[in-house]
C-alpha cells in the first residue's frame, strides 16, 4: 500500500548487499517538543534532534525535520541513507492510513500524517501512537522482561503503551491505554479533551505548572517564579522548597494511584515512565516510591500489587518514542521492502 517515490540517489551500481544499510528516521511528536532520531540498522543513534512541537504546521515542520536530517547524516559520511520515516505521536492512530485524531494537546485535528510526509519527503512513513511506540521499543530492548511491560509517558499529557503476554494493547478503537482521560477528581477542572477532573488535569506538565503559579499568585512564600515549568517545581522540590515539595508530593500520588489503576487492570509488573515531566528523574522518582509505600502501608492489596512491581525511571537521553518510531519504520521497511529498496 505504502509507496516508494523516486530515489534522488542511484543505487543500481552499488551490487552490494543493501539490507544492511538502511537508515531511519523516528519522530516523537509531544505537545511541547519533537524528539528526531536517525538509527542505523542494529538501532544505534547516528543523529539526535529535539525541536519545539509546530502543531499548526505540523507535517511541514516534521517533513522539513527529516529532509535537514537526512542531508546532515548524508554529510557526516555515515554509510548507509535514510529509507523511511516513523512518527510516534498521541491521540488516536490509525497505523494502516497514517492517520490522527483526538490528540486533544496538539489542536485534536484530524491528519493525514503519514501521506502528507510521505508526498513530501518521498519516503514511506509509518505513524503509531506514541506511548506504544515507545512500548514496543522497550520490549525489544529489554528481552524477555519486556514481555510484560507498561510504559507511560508524562508529558503534556498522559498515556500509557501497555504490552501483556508479548502483545501491544491497542483495543478496537485504538485508545486503549489512553490514561491521562481517565477521571481522577469528577469535581475537578475541564480537561482539554472536553471532560472534567482527567488525570491530566492535575499531573501532566501544564497542570504542575498551573498549580504553581496560582499558589505564587496566592502569595505563597516559595522561591518560584510567577511563570513556574513543571521542570522548576521538581527542581524546587529538590532543592527544599516546601510549596514545590507540597506540589510535587500531590503528583507524586495522583500518579502512585493512576499506576495502581494500571496494574490491576492490566497485570503488567514492569512499568517504565519517560517524557518531558518524568526528565525530573529522582525529584519525581523519591516522592513517588514514598506515595506507593504510603499506599502499601495502608492496604494489603495495593502492598501485594506494588512488591511483584520493577518501576524504572527512563533517563532524558533516551527518546523512547522517537526509538520506537525508527524501529517500525525499520521493521515495515524490511517487511515490505524485503528485497531492498536501496
Ligand atoms: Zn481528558
Amino acid at each position: 500500500m505504502m509507496s516508494v517515490a523516486p530515489l534522488i540517489h542511484d543505487v543500481t551500481a552499488d551490487r552490494r548487499p543493501t539490507a544492511g544499510r538502511r537508515l531511519t528516521v523516528g519522530l516523537d511528536v509531544g505537545g511541547t517538543k519533537t524528539a528526531c532520531v536517525v538509527t542505523d540498522e542494529h538501532d544505534q543513534v547516528l543523529l539526535r534532534e529535539v525541536v519545539p512541537t509546530n502543531a499548526d504546521q505540523l507535517s511541514d515542520q516534521l517533513a522539513g525535520l527529516v529532509r535537514s536530517v537526512t542531508e546532515r547524516v548524508a554529510a557526516t559520511g555515515a554509510e548507509g541513507r535514510v529509507a523511511a520515516v516513523g512518527v510516534a505521536i498521541p491521540g488516536h492512530v490509525e497505523t494502516e492510513s497514517g492517520t490522527v485524531g483526538l490528540a486533544v494537546n496538539l489542536g485534536g485535528h484530524e491528519l493525514a500524517l503519514g501521506p502528507e510526509i510521505e508526498r513530501s519527503v518521498g519516503l514511506p512513513c509509518y505513524v503509531e501512537h506514541d506511548a506504544r511506540a515507545a512500548a514496543a521499543w522497550l520490549v525489544e530492548r529489554e528481552g524477555s522482561v519486556g514481555q510484560d511491560l507498561a510504559y507511560v509517558s508524562l508529558g503534556t499529557g498522559i498515556s500509557a503503551g501497555v504490552v501483556v503476554d508479548g502483545r501491544l494493547l491497542r483495543g478496537p478503537d485504538g485508545l486503549a491505554g489512553e490514561i491521562g482521560h481517565v477521571s481522577v477528581d469528577p469535581t475537578g477542572r475541564r480537561c482539554a479533551c472536553g471532560l472534567r477532573g482527567c488525570l491530566e488535569t492535575v499531573a501532566a506538565g501544564p497542570a504542575i505548572a498551573r498549580l504553581a503559579r496560582s499558589a505564587v499568585a496566592a502569595g505563597r512564600p516559595t522561591r518560584l517564579p510567577a511563570d513556574a515549568t513543571a521542570a522548576d517545581v521538581f527542581r524546587a522540590a529538590a532543592a527544599g522548597d516546601e510549596l514545590a515539595a507540597e506540589l510535587t508530593a500531590a503528583v507524586a500520588e495522583w500518579l502512585a494511584r493512576a499506576i495502581r489503576g494500571l496494574l490491576l487492570t492490566v497485570g503488567v509488573r514492569h512499568v517504565i515512565l519517560g517524557g518531558g515531566v518524568a526528565a525530573a528523574g529522582d525529584a519525581l522518582l523519591v516522592p513517588l516510591l514514598k506515595a506507593i509505600a504510603s499506599e502499601r502501608a495502608a492496604s494489603p492489596l495495593a502492598d501485594a500489587v506494588f512488591a511483584q512491581t520493577n518501576l524504572e525511571m527512563l533517563p532524558p537521553d533516551v527518546d523512547a518514542g522517537a526509538r520506537g518510531a525508527a524501529a517500525i519504520a525499520r521493521r515495515r521497511l524490511n517487511a515490505e521492502h524485503g528485497e531492498g529498496v536501496g
